[in-house]
């Protein structure tokens, strides 16, 4: 494909996403397929030869499309939004365009400047600490921008492991670091991520899953009895993970009340993931969320989720960089530059060497909507949220089972759980909206969570009449 070539099929691939985003609401949700369509539709060989771009867009419209489930439709309401903006997409095609791997300030300067200075706007916008915005004087720490969630828990945990090591190292100077990992235990909630469990799996340390509370927050007296019996019984409590916002309810971590209890301890890491809850901090009204955030050592939100911006863009901050980067170090002569001692190099804030453009696309969105814009599209969610819970509440059938703080309202028919799955099973197998479950209080629960950009009051009460209705013929067949 030449330059002349892509001008044209570049605008025409503008016009078919700009037809894909006008039609979406006329879709199925969910694509109404087996597993394996794909296999009779798609030759099991690479081909030889070269095809013409027209046969592989119309394989895109007859084969890919049907079996896409839709993310951005008004009606999915399953798990968090998938960020996504047209000034998010069109940064990532000029970073795509642009194609460097910015693993060190050298290998492309604009790429790391751009992300310190971004990550410091939104780091001041949520309300982070000075001791996380790498420009202000006598900081020591700053953000990344990592791949995902799950990424930043594992590399805070690894940071963790590490000071644990050089910590219990000073008594005992002999050992091997290996030695120490049995020793070694971190500590969450029932409600936090599994990949806090995924992350201790695979830094060979023991976990702590602990009961929160009846709202979902893990509170002072469980984190400290876990943490004095396992000092009791010669471990060592280095790392724990707060949540702000789960998965399952939206609960939130007690951090007032677990901040103390990690400073009193020897050596541990108070780390918070706030992956989706996070972004909603931007708005001034929402920074209660925050107290306690002077205890922390890092913490994580996905713009990717609530931000507006296209996966993938996981925004880390550490009070101390340099405990994150002597965790993650090496430093092989082809990979060295003649500033590497007074620029940032954020190979050494991650797992993998490589690096994409991505602050570009949240440089982009921040500018194009505003802190004001984002704020807007937040409170918008908020308020059809708080909307969905009347419409709930005003039905007698149905309960409300978390505290409604944000986008997410967790619900259930007021009948056993095998009824609320088959209520489920059928609104998702309609293809007319998509939610998903979970377990809250050891009760199925389903889980709406307003997720389009541009969502209105008359989409919640559109998707409250395709559950309301599913709810009747549902319960009136089980009385028949
Ligand atoms: N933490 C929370 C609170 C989440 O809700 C999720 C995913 O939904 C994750 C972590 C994992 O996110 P990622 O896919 O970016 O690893």
């Amino acid at each position: 494909m030449d330059v002349e070539e892509f001008r044209t099929r570049g605008k025409e691939m503008v016009d078919y996403i700009c037809q894909y985003v006008s039609n979406l609401g006329s879709y199925r949700v969910t694509p109404d397929l087996e597993p394996g369509y794909l296999k009779d539709l798609i030759p099991s060989e690479a081909p030889q030869e070269a095809e013409q771009w027209d046969d592989i867009m119309e394989d895109v419209e007859k084969k890919i499309m049907p079996g896409v489930t839709h993310w951005q439709h008004p009606r999915f309401h399953a798990y968090f939004p998938s960020g996504n903006s047209f000034p998010s997409i069109l940064a990532d095609m000029l970073s795509d365009a642009i194609g460097c791997i910015g693993f060190s300030w050298a290998a492309s300067p604009a790429c790391t400047e751009l992300e310190t200075i971004v990550m410091d706007w939104l780091g001041k916008a949520i309300g982070l600490p000075d001791d996380f915005i790498t420009s202000i004087k006598g900081s020591k720490g700053g953000g990344v921008i990592q791949t995902s969630a799950s990424e930043c828990v594992l590399v805070c945990m690894l940071a963790a492991r590490n000071q644990a090591i050089q910590h219990l190292k000073k008594t005992n100077p002999q050992a091997e670091d290996s030695e120490f990992l049995p020793k070694l235990v971190c500590y969450c909630s029932k409600e936090a991520h599994s990949c806090v469990e995924k992350a201790a799996k695979i830094l060979l340390v023991q976990i702590r899953i602990l009961e929160p509370d009846e709202n979902g927050s893990l509170r002072r007296d469980i984190l400290l009895n876990a943490m004095e019996k396992d000092a009791a019984n010669g471990l060592f409590p280095f790392f724990v993970s707060a949540i702000l916002g789960s998965t399952s309810s939206c609960s939130f971590d007690n951090l007032q009340e677990i901040g103390p209890v990690c400073r009193a301890q020897p050596c541990t890491w108070l780390h918070v993931d706030a992956a989706y809850a996070g972004n909603a901090f931007i708005c001034p009204e929402l920074k209660v969320y925050l107290q306690g955030v002077e205890y922390i050592d890092s913490f994580n939100i996905n713009p990717n989720k609530w931000l507006l911006t296209n996966y993938d863009c996981s925004c880390l901050w550490v009070k101390c960089r340099m405990k994150l980067t002597s965790a993650l170090v090496v430093d092989p002569l082809y990979l060295q530059h003649a500033n590497s001692d007074e620029a940032i190099d954020y190979r050494h804030w991650g797992i993998p060497l490589s690096r994409r453009f991505r602050s570009l696309k949240l440089w982009f969105v921040i500018r194009k909507y505003g802190l004001s814009g984002l704020q807007k599209y937040i409170r918008n969610h908020i308020k059809l949220a708080k909307h969905f819970e009347d419409l709930v509440r005003k039905d007698h059938r149905f309960e409300v089972v978390n505290d409604v703080r944000l986008a997410l309202v967790c619900f259930r028919l007021a009948a056993p759980d095998v009824v609320n799955q088959t209520l489920l099973a059928t609104i998702n197998a309609s293809g007319k909206m998509h939610m998903i479950p979970s377990m809250v209080k050891d009760k199925y629960i389903i889980r709406f969570c307003v997720t389009a950009e541009n969502a209105t009051q008359e989409d919640v009460e559109h998707a409250w009449r395709i559950i309301s209705e599913h709810a009747s013929e549902l319960l009136t067949k089980k009385s028949v």
